[in-house]
């Protein structure tokens, strides 16, 4: 007999019910998405017409919606009933039951027993519901309620919402931590200065045009302060500087880099005002018993390359250090008995520029960047890596095990790399806080994939704390000259990709991704601009009838006008639609055009229909077809004038999704397109499933044309399928009059493409319309 059973899914429905919803949430993206999933699945399996959680914020008094799903067709209600105080929530909590179901039958019936219910919920429309707890502990966290449950399945829902508010409790509270996590690690905890993590992230994120002054540090006699002080003094001396600076400086301007390293970076300040600040620094340094070594310049545009700003300066810094070290720079306590001290055999280590107690095995600090120097300087491969290391929410971990157990983990990260760079032939150095570095040589042939696998396979090997794994950025480089700092630096660029990552622990630096990363990052904020200073506007492309070569409708195509270009879409497009801001950019282009074609309609001018484009990623943000429905509405024009355009791809993604919202368009007479036919997987079989009024042959389709007397016989059969089940062809991206004659042969119906017209300003399209208009596509 075997030792095990294998146990089947159980089959009741509730118990399915139930699985299939937590399985959707654990597939999500993130926890409030998992929320989403949650409602979603249990709301459409038990008929409710809406699905919630409101959640009382740590220190607020009223309930927020942070989830809602509604059935198609039902209204949200989450803009109507904000309010549920937590005045009123502690009567319900506080009813001595942990974790009571509040599951109201038959709505109508109180109001006459409770008043403030009825006020509060009475403006759901709804004739039942239930309403469940979210607990932090004992108290109020958050409830999570169904809006008109099945009647018949009322009771079963009721008896699952235990396990429902268990499950969406822990989701909760796994947002919680990771917003919280988030803000970690970016402000240095002893001076309040941004760190160095902080810096790279908000550097990453600033436009590019905005001048700034940029000042670095260098607190040149730390060691021997902290010597002939105290740590503690020395702590202070920091707390200090920092003071300094910000009597003059934001606080999101200002960065402690390492131990003794501060930089300003203060974007937007006029050059006058950055001279006339750092003038008052100096000579407020200029009192401190320590020298700080300073290199600043001032930039009329932050430019495509921060870092090298960054170099510069510190570049500058370190040249009046050397140089105020060669003119036998005095430092706290020259010429007196602690003289002897400094000059004694005794040179501080420099672990106690970091952590007085920490004792760990590999170089520390500036002696590991004398190290790696030395290293570099005697080595025979001509490629090295250079890994930057630090431990994912290292900060939170102090908290939660408290500082010892901190220390007891870095030590067993610094014995391990220790032991790496042992075995590789290479160095391994801590640099304060939970920063670590390691080098090493790599062989020329190596791959650098092939590295990055294998660093992975380290770090499972060592990762030795569950949830605090380390996150690693990697530069591999034959070019030694670039200087160890910058090839840290590199290296934390990259870092930064993986940090708080839990499944992605090293991140390889690579500067033409990173160039366009930044290019990309600075072009969406530009374009979030852009949409409220109204950059974004529509052109029109005509669409032309094969036979009689009239312009019978147009398509509206988006276009940026920024700083006197025109930027064309394939630029911003697919980024907006991976960042989500698609959606406020095309609700900005349709609601353009109806206004548009109200504008036409108003001056007595006769109107075409105008097709807009649809992104797969506008299906996820609201009910389409809804909105669309109450745009024609507001602008008082027939849906028949605005086409759809959907692109065949979208069809792929969720295929119930959007056949329910195009037939729900269709319905309401819009007329719907499928556009890029032919760039998608399941053309064919999609023409089957869903009904549309016209498809739009892909330019594809015509550019690789193996056009044989006057036919190609792909084109060809696809236009005889789509007119077997009634629908007009539209070819895109035709450009020359033998492509338009063979299309006209192939019995294509309409044509858009830069033979006829190109995409052409409203006002040129108006004076189109004298011509008669003739069928739609
Ligand atoms: P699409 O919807 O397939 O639009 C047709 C594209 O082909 C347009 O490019 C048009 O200018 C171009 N085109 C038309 N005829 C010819 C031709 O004869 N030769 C060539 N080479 N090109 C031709 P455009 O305006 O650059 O738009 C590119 C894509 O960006 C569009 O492809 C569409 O997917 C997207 N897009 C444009 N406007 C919007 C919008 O408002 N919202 C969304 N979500 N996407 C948009
Ligand atoms: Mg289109
Ligand atoms: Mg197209």
């Amino acid at each position: 007999m075997l030792p095990y059973v294998m146990v089947p899914e159980p089959n009741d429905s509730n118990t399915k019910v139930l699985n299939d919803a937590f399985f959707a949430a654990m597939s999500a993206e993130n926890p409030r998405a998992a929320i989403q999933a949650l409602l979603a699945s249990l709301g459409k399996a038990y008929g409710t017409k809406r699905a919630y959680v409101y959640l009382l914020p740590p220190k607020g008094t009223e309930f927020l919606c942070a989830n809602e799903w509604c059935a198609p067709g039902i209204e949200p209600m989450s803009d109507v009933t904000h309010g549920l105080t937590m005045d009123m929530a502690s009567r319900w909590f506080g009813d001595g039951e942990p974790r009571s179901l509040l599951a109201i039958r038959k709505l109508d019936l109180v109001p006459s027993f409770n008043k403030d219910y009825a006020s509060l919920f009475g403006p759901r429309g709804m004739k039942s519901q239930i309403l469940g707890k979210l607990l932090r502990g004992n108290k109020p966290m958050g409830t999570l309620g169904f809006d008109d449950p099945d009647p018949n399945r009322f009771d079963e829902l009721c008896k699952l919402m235990y396990p429902i508010c268990a499950f969406a409790t822990s989701t909760v509270n796994t947002q919680n931590l990771l917003d919280r996590m988030r803000t970690v690690g970016l402000v240095d905890e002893l001076t309040r200065a941004g760190t160095r993590i902080g810096f790279y992230q908000k550097a990453e994120n600033l436009p590019a045009h905005l001048p700034v002054g940029v000042a670095y540090l260098d607190v040149a006699g730390l060691q021997g302060f902290n010597n002939v002080r105290s740590h503690k003094s020395g702590d202070e001396l920091l707390v200090g500087i920092r003071q300094i600076l910000a009597t003059e400086f934001q606080d999101d301007q200002v960065f402690r880099m390492s131990g003794d390293e501060f930089l300003v970076f203060a974007q937007g300040i006029p050059e006058i005002l950055f001279k006339s600040a750092m003038e008052r620094i100096k000579s407020k340094l200029d009192e401190l018993s320590v020298y700080v070594a300073l290199g600043m310049s001032w930039h009329s545009s932050i430019g495509d390359d921060y870092e090298a700003i960054v170099r510069q300066c510190w570049l500058a810094c370190s040249n009046a250090k050397h140089e105020w070290e060669r003119r036998g720079g005095k430092r706290l306590g020259d010429d007196t008995d602690d003289d002897k001290r400094l000059a004694s055999p005794h040179t501080p280590s420099s672990s106690e520029l970091f952590d007085t107690h920490l004792h760990l095995p590999c170089y520390e600090g500036e002696d590991f960047f004398n190290h790696l120097n030395v290293w570099l300087a005697h080595l025979e491969t001509k490629r090295v890596g250079l890994a930057a290391f630090d431990i994912n929410y290292f900060k939170l971990y102090n908290d939660i095990y408290g500082r010892e157990a901190g220390d007891m983990l870095l030590e067993t990260y610094a014995k391990a790399l220790q032991r790496l760079a042992t075995i590789s032939h290479g160095v391994a150095g801590y640099l304060g806080g939970d920063n670590f570095c390691i080098a090493f040589p790599v062989d020329d042939t190596l791959e650098p994939t092939r590295l990055v696998e294998k660093v992975e396979v380290q770090i499972s090997k060592h990762a030795v704390a569950e949830g605090f794994s380390p996150a690693i950025g990697l530069v591999l480089t034959n070019n030694f000259d670039l200087g160890t700092n910058v090839l840290y630096d590199r290296a934390l660029v990259a870092l930064n990709r993986v940090k708080g990552d839990y499944t992605n622990h090293v991140a390889l630096y690579d500067e033409q991704r990173r160039e366009r990363d930044r290019e990309n990052q600075l072009l969406l904020i530009e374009a979030q601009n852009a949409l409220s200073n109204g950059e974004f506007t529509f052109y029109l492309q005509p669409k032309v009838d094969i036979n009689s070569n009239k312009v019978v409708s147009a398509e509206a195509l988006v276009r940026w006008f920024h700083e006197g270009k025109i930027i064309s879409p394939a630029q911003f497009v697919g980024l907006m639609e991976k960042s989500g801001h698609i959606f406020a950019l095309d609700r900005h282009i349709w609601e353009s055009v109806c206004a548009w074609q109200r504008s036409i309609i108003n001056r007595g001018l006769k109107p075409v229909p105008v097709s807009v484009n649809v992104s797969r990623v506008d299906f996820y943000f609201d009910d389409l077809a809804t909105h669309f429905v109450n745009l024609v509405k507001r602008y008082g024009i027939e849906p028949r004038l605005l086409g759809i355009e959907i692109t065949e791809s979208a069809y792929s993604e969720d295929e119930n999704l959007i056949e329910g919202v195009i037939t729900k368009l269709r319905d309401a007479g819009f007329r719907v397109l499928m556009d890029d036919f032919g760039t998608g997987y399941s053309s064919l079989n999609m023409l089957r499933s869903v009904t549309i009024d016209a498809l739009k042959m892909d330019k594809g389709f015509i550019d690789h044309a193996n056009i044989q007397d006057g036919s190609d016989a792909i084109i060809e059969s696809v236009i005889r399928m789509a007119h077997r089940l009634g629908i007009p062809v539209i070819s895109e991206g035709v450009e020359t009059e033998e492509q338009c004659d063979s299309l006209r042969v192939m019995a294509c119906d309409y044509v858009q493409g830069y033979y006829f017209y190109r995409p052409m300003p409203i006002a040129e399209f108006e004076r189109l319309l004298t011509t008669d208009s003739k069928d739609q596509p």
